[in-house]
C-alpha cells in the first residue's frame, strides 16, 4: 500500500531517525511508501528534506488554506522553488476550509483562501504536478474556484468527506478521491453512501496522520502503519477483497504521483 497523504513532521519525526522509525513501522504493516504533506513554509522545507532522507518518502508542498494569509511574494517564490524538487509529487495541501475561520484566531478568511487556492491551481498547471485539495465544509466554494481557474489535469480530493453529489461530480470529472480513516467510522453515513459511486481507478487511501485515526484506534495518535484498517473498511464497504483494494489504490497512487510501482516485487 501507499499512504497518499500524511504529515510525518506532525507525527513527531524531527530528523532522519524519526522518519525511518515511522516508515519502518509502516513497512512492517505493508505500507511501502508515504507522501508527506506540508501545511506551512517550514513544513514545506522539512518535507523535501524528509524525502531526501528516506527512499520511501515523497513530498507535497503548499500552504494550507487556513494559513493562506502567509502566502506573501517571498513565500510564493520559495514554494515554487521547492516544487521543482524531483521528489515533490504534488501541490498540496491547498483548497478551502470554512470550518476553522470562525473558530480559530488568525485563521485565513475565505477571500484570502480563495486567492491562495487559485495561485496553487495555477502552479499545479504550470508544473504538471497533481493538485491536492483540502476541502472542509466548502464543496461549493472549491468547485467555484476550480471552475473559474480551470482544473489541472490531475486533481485529488484528500480526506474526501463530502456526500453523493460531490462523489458523482468527482467520478465524472476524472478526479481522484482519497479516503482516510473516516471511512471506517460507522456513523459516517453520507460518506459511506458516496464512496461506491467513485470508480476504483479513482480511489486513493491515506492516513492524514496524526489526525483521523481509523477504528479501532479512534482517538489514539494515527500513523501510516494504520492504513490497512482503512483499506479493509473500504473493501468491506465495496464488497471486494482487501487485497484487490490494496493493489488498485497503490497502482492509482503510483500512476498519479509518478512513483515506480514496486508493489509486485515486494
Ligand atoms: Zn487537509
Ligand atoms: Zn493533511
Amino acid at each position: 500500500m501507499l499512504d497518499a497523504h500524511t504529515h510525518l513532521d506532525a507525527c513527531g519525526a524531527a530528523g532522519p531517525e524519526g522518519v525511518a522509525a515511522i516508515v519502518d513501522r509502516a513497512t512492517a504493516a505493508g505500507v511501502m511508501a508515504v507522501v508527506t504533506v506540508a501545511d506551512d513554509l517550514d513544513s514545506a522545507r522539512w518535507v523535501t528534506r524528509a524525502a531526501e532522507w528516506n527512499p520511501r518518502v515523497y513530498a507535497a508542498v503548499a500552504l494550507h488554506p487556513t494559513r493562506a494569509t502567509a502566502l506573501t511574494d517571498v513565500a510564493r517564490a520559495e514554494i515554487e522553488r521547492l516544487t521543482a524538487h524531483p521528489r515533490v509529487v504534488a501541490i498540496g495541501e491547498t483548497g478551502m476550509d470554512l470550518y476553522w475561520p470562525d473558530r480559530l484566531a488568525g485563521c485565513a478568511q475565505p477571500d484570502a483562501q480563495r486567492e491562495a487556492f487559485a495561485w496553487h491551481i495555477e502552479l499545479a498547471k504550470r508544473t504538471g504536478k497533481p493538485l491536492m485539495i483540502h476541502n472542509r465544509e466548502a464543496d461549493r466554494e472549491v468547485l467555484d474556484v476550480l471552475g473559474a481557474e480551470g482544473a489541472p489535469d490531475t486533481v485529488i480530493f484528500h480526506c474526501f468527506s463530502s456526500g453523493s453529489t460531490m462523489a458523482r461530480l468527482c467520478a465524472d470529472a476524472g478526479w481522484l478521491v482519497s479516503l482516510s480513516g473516516t471511512v471506517t467510522f460507522r456513523n459516517a453515513r453520507d460518506l459511506r453512501e458516496a464512496v461506491p459511486l467513485v470508480p476504483l481507478e479513482q480511489l486513493l487511501v491515506e492516513t492524514d496522520a496524526p489526525f483521523l485515526t481509523p477504528h479501532p484506534y479512534r482517538g489514539a495518535p494515527n500513523e501510516p502503519y494504520c492504513l490497512p484498517y482503512t483499506v479493509r473498511a473500504l473493501a468491506e464497504l465495496l464488497g471486494r477483497p482487501a487485497e484487490e483494494l490494496a493493489h488498485v489504490t497503490t497502482a492509482n497512487a503510483c500512476r498519479v504521483y509518478g512513483i515506480p510501482d514496486t508493489g509486485r516485487t515486494l
